[in-house]
C-alpha cells in the first residue's frame, strides 16, 4: 500500500509542472502548450493582477488546473489563451492562424460565456442555463471556465472584501454544483473550500475547529484499521491495492453538520479509509473481508457500484465499529472509478491511440442528460421555474419525467408510475388503472427513467391495493395509499354491517 500525497495546489504553478502533469506528451503536444504559454505571456505583458503579479500567473494557474484534471493538450493550450480575446488586442484571426480552429472555438466559447455573476435568483438561473448549454456544446469550454474560476478563488485574498464575497458566493452557488453535476469531485471540493472562508467566515472558523479536533482522532483510528486490514488482504491474496485517507472537504463537512443540527457525533465520514483495487470483483471481496473483520453499522452500506449516483459516482461505502468501539468509514473502488470520481467528465476526455479525445462512447452517454435538460427547458417558461426545477434536487439523485402534455415532474430515482401519479394529483393516484411509458403499456411497478414520458390511465372504480405499497418509493404516495387502504377497509366493514 502506498499513501498518496497532495501536490502543488496550482495557485503558484510553473510551465514545467504543467508539462509534467500532461498525460499525452508527444513532442507536438509539448510544443503546442509551450507556444500557447509564450503567446499568452506576450499578449498580456502589460497586465497585472490585483496581487501585483504579472497576469501570466493566472493563465499558468488555469492551465495547471486543466492539466491536473487530465484535460487534453488543446484544452490546456486554450486555458493559456482564454483571456486573450477579452483582455488583449489579440484577434480571432490571429488565434486561428497560430492555433487552428479547435482552439479558437474554445477561446471564443469561454469569452462568450463571459462574466457569470451571482445577482439574485433570476440571474442565477440564467447563469446555470448558460453553463449547461455551453457544456452540451463542448464540455471543454466549461472545463476551462471551471479551471479559470478555481484559480481566481484560490487567490481571492488579493481582491477587495465586497467583491470577494460575491465571487465566493457565486462559486458555491453556480460553479461548484456544475462541477458536481459533471462528476468532478475534486474540482467541486476545491471550489467550495477556497470560497467558504469568504462566503461564510464565521461558519468557516467554527467548522475548521471541529475538523481539526476530530480529524486527528479519526486518522489515528483509521491507521489502526488500515494496518489490520492490510494483513487480512495479503492473506487473502489481494495484493494490488492502494490505500489513502480521504479527509472530508471542509465545506462539505459544514453542509453535513447543518443537516445534522451541528452534531458532529452523527458524522462518520470526516475522514475515511479509501481502498483502491484493480477489479470490481476485488471491491466486493474487500468488502466481505472488512465485514468479517469488523461489525458494520446497520444500514450504512452504500453500494454505488451496483447503483451509481446520477453524476456517475461509483464506490462502495461502509461504516464499521473498530475494535475500540469507534466508528469509521471505508470506501472501496477501482482505479478507474477513482479517476472518474476525482475528474468526472474530464476523465472521459482521455485519448485514444491517435491522441484524440474520446468524443463518442462514454462521454456522449454521460452527456445525454444534458441534451435532455436543454430539451426540457423549452417546456419551462421563466428562469425562476427553471431554477426551481433543477436546483438542489437536480444536483442530487433526482429524475425528471414528463406528462404527455410536456409538464416536468421531478421524482427521486427509483420511482414508479404510482409515484408519478400521486405527484401529479392524489385523485389521479387513487384511480390509476394502467400506465404507458413512452407510448408503451408497462406494469405499475416499472421503474421510471430520466426523460420518460409517462401517461397515467385512470378509472373511477380503480383503487390502490396493498401491492402498491411495494411499488411506491415516495413518502407522499405511500401516505396516500395507506389512507386509501384504511378507507377501503372502513367502507367494507360498513357495508358488511349494513347487510
Ligand atoms: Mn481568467
Amino acid at each position: 500500500m502506498e499513501n498518496q500525497n497532495k501536490k502543488n495546489d496550482g495557485s503558484n504553478a510553473t510551465l514545467v509542472e504543467i508539462l509534467d502533469l500532461m498525460i499525452s506528451r508527444g513532442p507536438e503536444d509539448v510544443a503546442l502548450v509551450q507556444k500557447a504559454h509564450d503567446f499568452a505571456k506576450e499578449a498580456h505583458k502589460d497586465q497585472k493582477r490585483f496581487s501585483g503579479e504579472p497576469y501570466l500567473v493566472h493563465l499558468i494557474g488555469t492551465a495547471f488546473n486543466l492539466a491536473e484534471m487530465q484535460a487534453d493538450p488543446q484544452t490546456i493550450a486554450a486555458g493559456f489563451l482564454h483571456d486573450t480575446l477579452e483582455d488583449t488586442k489579440t484577434t480571432p484571426e490571429q488565434l486561428l492562424k497560430e492555433f487552428g480552429s479547435d482552439i479558437l472555438f474554445l477561446v471564443q466559447g469561454v469569452t462568450k460565456l463571459g462574466k457569470i455573476r451571482y445577482q439574485g435568483i433570476e440571474r442565477h438561473a440564467e447563469s446555470l442555463r448558460k453553463l449547461f448549454i455551453a457544456t452540451a456544446k463542448d464540455v471543454r469550454v466549461v472545463l476551462i471556465k471551471l479551471a479559470d474560476r478555481l484559480h481566481n478563488v484560490m487567490t481571492l485574498e488579493h481582491v477587495k472584501p465586497e467583491k470577494r464575497r460575491r465571487i465566493a458566493l457565486e462559486t458555491i452557488e453556480i460553479y461548484a454544483p456544475v462541477a458536481n453535476r459533471l462528476g468532478m469531485g475534486q474540482m467541486k471540493g476545491a471550489l467550495e473550500d477556497a470560497s467558504f472562508p469568504y462566503a461564510y467566515p464565521k461558519e468557516y472558523e467554527q467548522t475548521k475547529k471541529i475538523l481539526q479536533v476530530k480529524n486527528q482522532e479519526i486518522l489515528n483510528q483509521l491507521e489502526d484499521v488500515q494496518r489490520v486490514l492490510r494483513k487480512r488482504l495479503v492473506k487473502e491474496n489481494i495484493i494490488k491495492i492502494k490505500s489513502d485517507f480521504r479527509v472530508k472537504h471542509i465545506y462539505s463537512l459544514y453542509k453535513k453538520l447543518l443537516r445534522n443540527n451541528m452534531d458532529v457525533s452523527k458524522i462518520h465520514d470526516i475522514a475515511a479509509l479509501r481502498i483502491i483495487v484493480s477489479t470490481i470483483e476485488d471491491c466486493y471481496r474487500v468488502l466481505g473481508i472488512i465485514h468479517s473483520t469488523w461489525r458494520p453499522l446497520p444500514s450504512t452500506l452504500k453500494d454505488y457500484i451496483a447503483i451509481p449516483k446520477i453524476n456517475g459516482y461509483q464506490s462502495i461505502h461502509t461504516v464499521i465499529f473498530t475494535g475500540s468501539g469507534e466508528i469509521v468509514e471505508i470506501q472501496i473502488r477501482t482505479e478507474k472509478m477513482h479517476n472518474e470520481a476525482e475528474y468526472g467528465i474530464a476523465s472521459h476526455l482521455a485519448y485514444d491511440e491517435l491522441g484524440k479525445p474520446d468524443a463518442g462512447g462514454t462521454l456522449s452517454k454521460k452527456l445525454r442528460w444534458l441534451s435532455q435538460l436543454i430539451e426540457w427547458q423549452k417546456n419551462v417558461k421563466g428562469s425562476k421555474e427553471f431554477l426551481e426545477n433543477i436546483q438542489m434536487d437536480f444536483f442530487q439523485d433526482q429524475i425528471f419525467v414528463f406528462t404527455p402534455k410536456g409538464d416536468v415532474i421531478e421524482l427521486p430515482q427509483g420511482s414508479t408510475a404510482v409515484d408519478f401519479a400521486f405527484a401529479i394529483h392524489s385523485d389521479l393516484g387513487e384511480h390509476v388503472s394502467g400506465v404507458k411509458i413512452n407510448g408503451k403499456f408497462m406494469s405499475l411497478d416499472h421503474e421510471i427513467k430520466n426523460g420518460d414520458i409517462v401517461e397515467i390511465q385512470a378509472r373511477e372504480n380503480s383503487r390502490p391495493t396493498y401491492k402498491w405499497l411495494e411499488y411506491a418509493k415516495t413518502s407522499i404516495a405511500r401516505r396516500r395509499i395507506k389512507a386509501s387502504l384504511a378507507e377501503q377497509e372502513e367502507s367494507k366493514k360498513r357495508s358488511q354491517r349494513n347487510k
